[in-house]
């Protein structure tokens, strides 16, 4: 099938941009809104993303291009000026280059929770579109993932794609592989379309928001010669919060016997010891808390954890800072900040 499609503005192309981490299924689901495009929508259509160094916790960005069936698509280049902006994770709003390039009349779709406005998001457009879903309690709800919510707010709001192509083409993903995963996607995608929330004057920017450049600062010519950090500190200063998609452990002291497993696999060095003296005059070490400022979420020590001390549990907002045991209390009273 062939549908007349017709680009808004005359712009040569329509192009959705995915800010997302790892583990969420941005790519999956990118992968899926363009074949749906491609093969059931008649238009010309690429997909790609980008990812970082891991497969869990880092950025990952997934790009769609699309045109009409006699347009060619020629560029694989990353897309700086997309019309739509779909946000896996409220916590990416904090980042300036999550919206870069967000056209005046471009469409932001966000998962977040109910009351969920970051500040982040006075840098959309007056003019553009802000929807927010909960992409997290429909996934839990229905037994799904966040992805298959979200390509359903997408399809929805977007008035080139066809929600029924999109909606078929997620079946056909795990249609004779798992047939209650296609019922269980089939209804968070529904609830993706039906249950949003249009974010009302909450942009600030006057016409669209400037694209920040995708190449580097450094190149070979002229980065620093090796062995110089020039901002010393970062590594202190880092902050994963965004990488826990929604989950975060939760450390019960009455449970817990020190033993220090969870320690010996969290890959971030994020839990907090102290020392005492035993009635018995010896040392001891106790494990008072988690850094949530360095935490990704990895569940590692909740896996390893014999007494069930730490669990996985939602991260309602606020939760983090109000449990966060600081690692680098000095650090934190001195830059003046909060970093969790
Ligand atoms: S593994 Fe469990 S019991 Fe052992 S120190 Fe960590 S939280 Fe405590
Ligand atoms: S989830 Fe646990 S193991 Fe993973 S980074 Fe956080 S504290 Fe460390």
């Amino acid at each position: 099938m062939t549908r007349e499609v017709s680009i808004p503005n005359g712009a040569e192309f329509f192009e959705i941009r995915f800010e997302s981490i790892g583990g969420l299924g941005a790519h999956v689901a990118g992968k899926i809104v363009a074949s749906a495009a491609v093969l059931r929508m008649g238009m010309n259509g690429s997909h790609f993303s980008s990812y970082g160094s891991e497969k869990k916790g880092s950025v990952v960005r997934s790009f769609i291009r699309l045109a009409p069936a006699d347009k060619a698509i020629r560029t694989s280049a990353p897309i700086e000026e997309p019309n739509v902006i779909v946000v896996f994770h409220s916590g990416l709003l904090a980042h300036p280059a999550t919206l870069s390039g967000l056209k005046a009349d471009g469409v932001l779709i966000y998962a977040g929770q109910e009351g969920d406005v970051p500040e982040g998001l006075s840098r959309v457009p007056r003019t553009a579109t802000v929807i927010r879903v909960d992409a997290q309690k429909i996934a839990i709800a229905e037994k799904s993932r966040e992805n298959a919510v979200l390509i359903g707010t997408l399809a929805e709001a977007i008035p080139l794609l066809d929600r029924r192509a999109v909606r078929d083409a997620l079946d056909a993903t795990f249609a004779g592989k798992n047939e209650a995963v296609v019922t269980a996607n089939g209804r968070a995608f529904d609830r993706g379309a039906d249950e949003v929330e249009m974010i009302e004057n909450i942009g600030q920017c006057d016409g669209a928001v400037p694209a920040m450049s995708s190449s580097p600062v450094w190149g070979y010519r002229t980065a620093p010669i090796g062995g110089v950090l020039p901002t010393p500190g970062n590594t202190a200063h880092n902050d994963l919060h965004t990488s826990r998609t929604g989950w975060m452990p939760v450390l019960d002291r009455d449970k817990c016997i020190d033993c220090g497993m969870c320690d010996m696999v969290c890959p971030d060095l994020c839990l907090v010891w102290s020392t005492h003296t035993g009635e018995d005059g010896k040392p001891r070490v106790r494990l008072d808390g988690i850094d949530y400022q360095y935490c990704k979420g990895c569940m590692r020590c909740v896996e390893t954890c014999s007494t069930a001390a730490m669990t996985r549990e939602a991260e309602l907002p606020g939760k983090a800072d109000e449990l966060r045991i600081p690692l680098f209390p000095d650090l934190r009273s001195a830059a003046g900040e909060k970093h969790a």
